[in-house]
């Protein structure tokens, strides 16, 4: 019932919104990736890599020192412990392998804070493609350490210019590249979000996550599905993905951890499900944070990874069918969280990870209720900024 449909469609939002120049290299995507990724052969190369290189399947932990604090039973699916930190490795070596077998020999990505650029160049490296990634200027010099990464890794990157020089123009320029040569290029997308069948695929390559979280809980819970799942959301790929095999499950309740910002009244926030409204973002229907004349505006969050504008359709349909509760939790609620998981349980969050960390107060839990809880990825990109706002 959540589940995307066959024109591509979760509810009103998603679909294929693309100019005609496009529609080639979309159709194209379309007709192979579900023949591609539910092939045999395919699903033996992937899992094995997700396997052996990128260390899956990653631990469900017991976190019992934060289980006390908020009382209830809280495990940590711990995508930070992944190959290159984060959950975003998973996607990436599964469109890569499909770009292959496409026979595209070229990969093109977008890039933020620079996780999906490295994730896209480390994915390169390993199956030797040519790897070009799009990153606003601004975003650039702000994530020195993540350009120089993915150079060593073999990728070009190219600044782009336009509008606000961030994410949302690099998704723009990457989007008007992708057709430039259909034959050997493939786009490789980070997130849950862009036109059909990006969000559906992005979720199905993410699903490993709920996968392994159904056989983690039965073996230690003795039941396979918790009372509360829960994940933050940039465009919405680890949620997707954690999500995946209980979207129609109405026993787990869905809770969706959004940055808030400075506070949603402030004008600088990240809070698209609560602040968005309808409208139309690189090639996709969705909740769209805009102004009166329905301009897209600028978004902010402390974390990188969660500043966009939009929001993956999955999402938006769950929020507007109250299948899943979204909360938005201010910077300064995940900073603090980001400390106290570090201090209870000795593992230092992604900031964009504490965001959902710090939705954990704002629930009622009862003494027996199971919660999954996703770290995304690991805090080590964040130091500097965790030590700028270091609590007395
Ligand atoms: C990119 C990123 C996110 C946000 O992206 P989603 O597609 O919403 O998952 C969250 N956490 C980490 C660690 C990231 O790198």
């Amino acid at each position: 019932m959540y589940q995307v449909d066959e024109n591509g469609f979760y509810g009103e939002f998603g679909g294929a919104y693309v100019p005609e120049k496009l529609r080639q290299c979309v159709d194209e995507l379309r007709s192979s990736y579900l023949k591609v990724i539910e092939d045999q052969e395919f699903r033996n190369e992937y899992d094995q890599l997700l396997k052996d290189y990128v260390g899956r399947p990653s631990p469900l932990y017991l976190a019992r020192r934060l289980s006390e604090r908020y009382g209830c039973r809280i495990y940590l699916k711990r995508e930070d412990l992944n190959h290159t930190g984060a959950h975003k490795i998973n996607n990436a070596i599964g469109q890569a392998l499909l770009a292959r077998r496409m026979g595209k020999k070229r990969i093109i990505a977008e890039t933020g804070a620079g996780q999906h650029g490295v994730a896209t160049a480390t994915v390169c490296a390993l199956l030797g493609m040519e790897c070009v990634i799009y990153m606003g200027k601004v975003d650039v010099e702000r994530q020195h350490v993540n350009v120089e990464r993915m150079k060593m890794l073999g990728a070009e990157v190219k600044a782009v210019t336009s509008g606000g020089m961030t994410l949302t123009d690099a998704v723009t320029e990457a989007i008007n590249e992708w057709c430039t040569h259909p034959e050997d290029t493939f786009y490789l997308l980070g997130s849950a979000v862009g036109p059909h069948p990006y969000p559906d695929m992005v979720a199905r390559l993410q699903s490993v996550i709920s996968k392994e979280i159904k056989s983690q809980l039965m073996e230690q819970e003795g039941r396979d599905y918790p009372d509360y799942l829960m994940a933050c959301i940039g465009g919405g790929s680890n949620a997707a993905g954690t999500f995946y095999h209980y979207l129609d499950d109405e026993r787990v309740q869905l809770v969706l951890a959004e940055a808030g910002g400075l506070g949603l009244a402030s004008g600088k926030t990240a809070a698209t499900i609560n602040l968005g409204k309808k409208g139309t973002i690189h090639g996709f229907k969705t909740l769209v944070i805009q102004d009166e004349n329905g301009e897209i505006k600028e978004p902010y969050s402390i974390s990188a990874g969660l500043d966009y504008p939009g929001i993956g359709p999955m999402h938006a349909n769950l929020a507007v069918q109250h299948r899943a509760t979204v909360l938005a939790v201010t910077d300064e609620e995940a900073l603090r969280a980001g400390f106290e998981l570090t201090r209870l349980e000795g593992i230092i969050p992604a900031l964009e990870s504490s965001h959902v960390l710090g939705a954990l107060g704002k629930m009622k839990f009862r003494p027996n209720d199971v919660v999954v809880l996703t770290v995304s990825g690991r805090g080590d990109k964040d130091l500097e900024t965790y030590l700028a706002h270091t609590p007395e």
